[in-house]
């Protein structure tokens, strides 16, 4: 065991408590004795230093105030005798009425102090009363002046001071009083206007002398008497008492007005004057109320004091208030002194008496301390101590009792170890066993739940709904994939039963006739089902199970698996659907296709027919075209001959008999020249015509602007005789019959210089590309054509106008058309009448 914590655990030891015990007493004395000493002890009479001081100081102050006030009283009585004694006298009664039979006059006569002095002055009386008033203030040197005042006009009549005789009294107030009791003392505190110096101010009227009259009374001149406050009366109330440093006595009028000047300064360092400064200390209140007593308060500095106050009467209804006051830290600065001399001397006896304490201490807890080391020791097994047995009997008796104690321990001590040492190796061995088979237990189980572990996360986890039911039919296990193919917790499947999770239908099918068919063979196989999911969506599954069975053949608990089957049935639906659908589509197009065979049949046969009937149709126009040609070629060719005859015939009339035959004959034989002519034309033009196409030459490329020149060259003649300007663009190669081109563009041009609206015609030819052909177009500004004949202008022998306006056969645009048709091109006319004509033909690239 450790040593240490075998020790005592208290936060001192024994020797420093006892030290600490014996030095917190002796404080606590030391302070209650000075505690008691400086305040006294309580409920009993003694009441220490500071209640004794504070009775001596109290008493001190008292006695001096009831001194001051009767020395002030015996002064002011004397005072009084004095003015009383002054007062009277013959001269002065006579000076008296004089002065007020001076001062009574009528105001307009001009009375003034000055005037009344002056005129007193002269009187016989004056000299004798001034001379008694200066022999009274020499003689008691106590007064610093003496005045006799006439009481209606305040005028100082006579005064022992210089220069004041002819003024006017500086208070009024104070001998107005006086006057109207005439026979009194009035005691005044005034201050001097002129020296500025406070005076305790005697007054009292001159008393009548018999002759005066009484209805005058109240206007007899006043006689006043001034003692100086400062020079007499402070050193009056001052001498001969122990005051001390802060020690005053105050003099207070009933208004609480400070009558002599004070001792010490105000708080705020200003200087109370005497006269104005008002004193609100209590002490001085008290006094100027007419109180007389002792008080501990405040001052007019606000410091703490203890005073004696008394209130003076000057005369009747009048009265001063005296304060005796000290400050009461100056009265018991004694006391604390002594308390703090005391209080050193009680600090050096406690350190004394702790440091005793100390030593006593240690000596009464040292061989306790021996023993309860020697005790450790023993508790920590070492049994080879012993405790000394010297020191005072009761720790002898002590160690020895320890000793003996010690010994038995050992003995203890030595028989448990041995039988410790017998038990152990026992347990030791029991202790072997035991950990051999814990390991061993513990490697089963942890196996154990290992396999358990195992099995259940395969279970759980394997991906295929898996679940499984105890005797009772209720699920018991059920793996993760079951749960979220469903949408169940496994706190909803667990304990309900399988069918629970079947539709209506499929529950019916398996508790009436699949259920009891697997518990009759133990096992089922690709069952089909109708599964609920928690969202309400149906599932169609194929669904496995064995049955777990005891010796009795009873359900122990089953193991089933199903697999979702629903995609695959669907598609089955739709793919039956689909099937159905098309077949009936096949149908329906065979049915429309045998339909439309036959009419396209009938339509072959239609079409067949109506090609036969044009290829022969075709076949006819050929022979009859070509017979046409044939026609035309013959007949033009044929007909030249006789043609040719009848006019040689007709001109050789002409020439031999003009003019024999008669006018009329002559005119015959001129027309039947001119018909003969035209015949030749229209036989020739519709040679040209038939010739187009059997004695066309073949198409070679061909520089159409040369063309252009050539037929300008032609037709040079016709186009001086217009006075015509032909102009044209550069003109593209073509694929042509250049004599075909020659002939389209002379007549083109020709007929636009025939057709001329009366000015010189204007003939532009130009060339422009469209698709895989060239656009040719001759402009004209003739007489133009009506768009109603843009067709039948291209007709054989069709003409617009009489011959005899234009002449013409009719046969130009024809040939031209004829021609363009042969090169595979198209030709048409844009006309506005009075405006001029655009004659467009086409060449294709081939020709
Ligand atoms: P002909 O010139 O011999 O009469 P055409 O076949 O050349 O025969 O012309 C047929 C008719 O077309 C003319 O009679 C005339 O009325 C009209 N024609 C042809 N070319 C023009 C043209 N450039 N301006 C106005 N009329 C025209």
């Amino acid at each position: 065991m450790d040593r240490t914590s075998a020790r005592p655990t208290g936060l001192l030891s024994l020797h420093l408590e006892i030290a600490l015990g014996i030095a917190a007493s002796s404080v606590l004395i030391a302070a209650l004795v000075l505690l008691a000493s400086t305040f006294g002890i309580p409920f009993t009479t003694y009441t220490g230093f500071y209640g004794h001081e504070k009775k001596q100081a109290l008493e001190n102050l008292s006695f001096v105030a009831d001194l001051k006030k009767d020395r002030l009283e015996n002064w002011l009585n004397e005072a009084k005798g004095d003015l009383s004694i002054l007062s009277t006298g013959k001269s002065l009664g006579a000076l008296a009425r004089r002065i007020e039979e001076t001062v009574s006059r009528p105001a307009e006569t001009g009375v003034t102090s000055k005037s009344v002095s002056r005129e007193i002055a002269r009187d016989p009386n004056y000299a004798n009363v001034m001379a008694r008033f200066d022999a009274f203030v020499k003689t008691y040197e106590r007064y610093s002046k003496i005045q006799l005042v006439a009481a209606d006009t305040g005028s100082i009549v006579v005064s022992t001071a210089e220069d004041e005789t002819g003024t006017t009294f500086g208070s009024v107030k104070a001998f107005e009083t006086t006057s109207r009791s005439s026979q009194e003392v009035k005691v005044d505190v005034e201050k001097d206007p002129v020296d500025l110096r406070t005076y305790v101010v005697l007054s009292k009227s001159v008393p009548y002398d018999g002759t005066q009259d009484a209805s005058r009374a109240g206007r007899a001149p006043v006689i006043l008497a001034y003692a100086d406050m400062e020079k007499l009366v402070r050193p009056m109330l001052y001498t001969g008492e122990g005051m001390g440093k802060t020690g005053e006595i105050l003099l207070v009028s009933q208004e609480r007005r400070a009558l002599m000047s004070l001792k010490h300064s105000l708080p705020d360092g200003t200087i109370p004057k005497a006269l104005a400064y008002q004193i609100e200390a209590t002490p001085a209140r008290l006094a100027a109320l007419g109180h007389n007593g002792i008080v501990e308060s405040k001052d007019y500095r606000g410091v703490p004091v203890w005073a004696a106050y008394r209130f003076i009467q000057v005369s009747p209804g009048q009265g001063w208030g005296m304060v005796v006051k000290q400050d009461v830290s100056e009265i018991m600065a004694p006391v604390w002194s002594g308390g703090f001399y005391t209080s050193i001397i009680g600090i050096i006896g406690v350190v004394t008496a702790c440091v005793l304490a100390l030593a006593i201490g240690r000596r009464i807890s040292k061989p306790i301390d021996e023993l309860s080391e020697i005790a450790e020791q023993v508790g920590s097994g070492n049994l080879n101590v012993k405790a000394r047995t010297d020191g005072p009997p009761e720790i002898k008796a002590l160690a020895h009792t320890f000793n003996s104690m010690i010994e038995d321990i050992r003995n203890w001590h030595d028989e448990l170890g041995r039988q410790v040492e017998l038990r152990t190796t026992q347990l030791v061995k029991v202790n072997q066993e035991l950990h051999a088979e814990i390991a061993e237990r513990k490697r089963v189980e942890d196996a154990l739940r290992a396999g358990e572990q195992r099995y259940k996360y395969l279970y759980e986890k394997t991906p295929v709904p898996l679940h499984s039911v105890n005797d009772r039919f209720q699920i018991i296990h059920v793996s993760d994939y079951w749960l979220e193919l469903l949408g169940y917790s496994r706190e909803e499947v667990l304990g309900k039963a399988p069918v629970d999770f079947l539709t209506p239908a499929s529950r019916l099918q398996a508790e009436q006739v699949n259920i009891p068919r697997f518990l009759k063979q133990g096992s089922a196989k690709d069952v089909s089902y109708q599964m609920l999911k928690k969202n309400g969506e149906v599932i169609d599954v194929l669904l496995s199970a064995f049955a777990d069975r005891d010796a009795e053949d009873e359900l122990v608990q089953s193991l089933s698996a199903f697999y979702d089957v629903t995609d695959l049935r669907r598609t089955e639906r739709a793919l039956q659907q689909a099937h159905d659908e098309l077949e009936e589509r096949v149908l329906e197009r065979t049915a429309a296709l045998e339909r439309s065979n036959l009419e396209l049949a009938t339509q072959i046969e239609q079409r067949k027919h109506t090609e036969e009937k044009l290829r022969s149709v075709l076949a006819d126009l050929t022979t009859s075209n070509q017979d046409l040609e044939k026609f035309a070629y013959v007949a033009s060719h044929d007909l030249q001959e006789p043609l040719r005859n009848v006019a040689s015939c007709m001109q050789l009339l002409e020439k031999r008999h003009k003019g024999e035959l008669g006018a009329e004959s002559d005119q015959l034989i001129t027309y039947a020249v001119d018909s003969v002519k035209t015949m030749k034309l229209l036989i020739e033009d519709l040679l040209a015509f038939s010739r187009i196409v059997t004695r066309g030459k073949p198409l070679e490329m061909t520089d159409a602007e040369e063309i252009m020149k050539l037929t300008i060259r032609n037709l040079e003649q016709s186009i001086t005789r217009a006075g015509a300007v032909i102009t044209y663009d550069p003109l593209p190669r073509v694929r042509v019959d250049r004599t075909q081109l020659m002939q389209v563009l002379q007549n083109l041009i020709s007929n636009s210089i025939k057709f001329a609206r009366g000015e010189p015609p204007q003939v532009h030819v130009s060339a422009r590309r469209k698709g895989q052909a060239w656009v040719f177009s001759v402009t004209d500004n003739g007489i133009g054509i009506d768009s109603r004949f843009f067709d039948r202008i291209f007709i054989i022998f069709q003409r617009l106008h009489k011959k005899i306006q234009y002449g013409g056969t009719g046969m130009g645009l024809a040939i031209v058309k004829k021609i363009i048709e042969r090169h595979r091109g198209e030709i048409w006319v844009e006309s506005q009448p009075g405006v001029g004509s655009t004659f467009n033909f086409t060449i294709p690239d081939g020709g």
